[in-house]
């Protein structure tokens, strides 16, 4: 009897088991068409990138694999220009080295001003509010940036433990000035962190001579490697400041001495902290090749003389950028302002037809503008000459629609 129903038990277990059919979707291939992304991100693979994804996966600790993990540092030092140790990357996107910064240079009882040119001050002050951290806001109105003066003026006001900026707002398009902001944190022992996710390689920076203590970005812009890690380093007063806290670092994860020790930043011997996503690695290796190859400050150079081809290129077309003051803006993410009674995402979906990808507005800018990005091989003037070509003629076309 105990057999029988334990026997008819087993076959409904079976039965109900084998009941739930596989998805269908997935027993079709994956549509991947091809795509020219020139939106703020992700921009396009470069072959030399896209090659690594198919290679085999070596263990994280694996010595060739720790070798590839030191040359990604020493390309990171190089394109941060830094002598940081503490140079390395967080597995995660952008957000995840804006988190990595804020959960170790923060802690409850310290004063964090932000300097709002977009969308990026808004998100670091919610990340800090989310952490109960007081935060002072210094803002811009969009297209604008912040004074630096007037920077100045608040750190010294406010006593802030540890200061915010993006230097390039992809919300807005704003490139916003660093000069000098270093000095006036040192002077009242607050740190210093900047943004870089969307402006890296593609605009000057330099972590050392404008004394910057964090510095994030994100492999998917100038970068043209996938999304999946976030370049990040940290000054040595950085390091001293986490080292003397006086709570522990809340995530595990986004610890930055253990991360730094897995990283093999600190000379000690290598612990386990996460698996690396190794394949992400491989790309990002490859990526800072390519920049080693170009040399950064080539990069930067390129970036600036293909915006110029992009403003005459708007200009030639009736269009204007966003941003008004031309040194103002960001090299590598241009805004665009849409024409009076023009609908920007009729337009936008008329171009991702033709296989190319511009976007609109993020955040206040919504309905306001579009946003091209031309992030590392996207700058080049041709392909930019035929993106506003279409640009425009999918502006005339959705008109004509009217
Ligand atoms: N900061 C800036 C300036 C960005 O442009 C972005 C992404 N657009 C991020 C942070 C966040 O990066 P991610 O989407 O890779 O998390």
């Amino acid at each position: 009897m105990f057999f029988k129903s334990k026997f008819l038990l087993f076959l409904l277990l079976q039965c109900s088991m084998s009941s739930r059919a596989p998805p269908k979707a997935l027993l079709q291939d994956m549509v991947v068409p091809p795509r020219q992304l020139f939106g703020p991100g992700p921009s396009n693979m470069a072959d030399s990138i896209a090659e690594t994804q198919s290679k085999n996966l070596l263990g994280h600790l694996h010595p060739e694999f720790v070798q590839i993990m030191g040359d990604v540092r020493l390309g990171l030092q190089y394109i941060f220009k830094t002598e940081n140790k503490y140079t390395f990357a967080v597995s995660g996107t952008g957000h995840s080295g804006m988190e990595c910064a804020m959960v170790n240079l923060l802690e409850r009882g310290d004063r964090f001003l932000v300097v709002e040119i977009g969308l990026w001050g808004q998100r670091a002050a919610d990340l800090a509010n989310r952490m109960g951290i007081e935060v002072k806001k210094i803002s811009a109105p969009h297209g604008k940036a912040v004074p630096v003066e007037d920077i100045r003026k608040a750190i010294a006001e406010y006593k802030p433990n540890l200061v915010f900026v993006c230097q390039g707002d992809s919300s807005t398009g704003v490139a916003q000035p660093l000069e000098t902001i270093g000095d006036a944190c040192r002077e009242h022992n607050a740190l210093f962190l900047v943004d870089t996710v969307a402006s890296l390689g593609g605009t000057p920076f330099d972590a050392d001579a404008l004394k910057v203590d964090c510095v994030y970005s994100a492999t998917q812009k100038v970068l043209n490697a996938p999304p999946g890690l976030a370049p990040i380093s940290f000054s040595d007063r950085a390091i001293e400041k986490i080292r003397n806290r006086k709570q522990r670092v809340a995530s595990f994860y986004f610890d930055a001495l253990e991360l730094g020790n897995y990283w093999g930043c600190d000379g000690e011997l290598k612990r386990y902290h996460h698996t690396a996503p190794i394949s992400t690695v491989y790309a990002l290796r490859a990526a800072l090749s390519a920049i080693a190859k170009e040399g950064i400050d080539e990069s930067i150079q390129r970036h600036k003389d293909n915006a110029q081809v992009l403003y005459s290129s708007l200009k030639k077309y009736g269009l204007e950028p966003f941003v008004e003051d031309e040194n103002l803006r960001l090299p590598c993410l241009t805004t665009v302002k849409v024409p009076e009674g023009v609908d920007w995402k009729d337009v936008a979906g008329k171009m991702m037809t033709n296989g190319v990808e511009i976007a609109g507005g993020l955040g206040a800018t919504v309905g306001k503008i579009w946003r091209i990005g031309t992030f590392g091989i996207n700058s080049n003037k041709t392909k930019i000459e035929n993106v506003v070509e279409l640009l425009s003629k999918s502006i005339d076309e959705t008109r004509s629609k009217l």
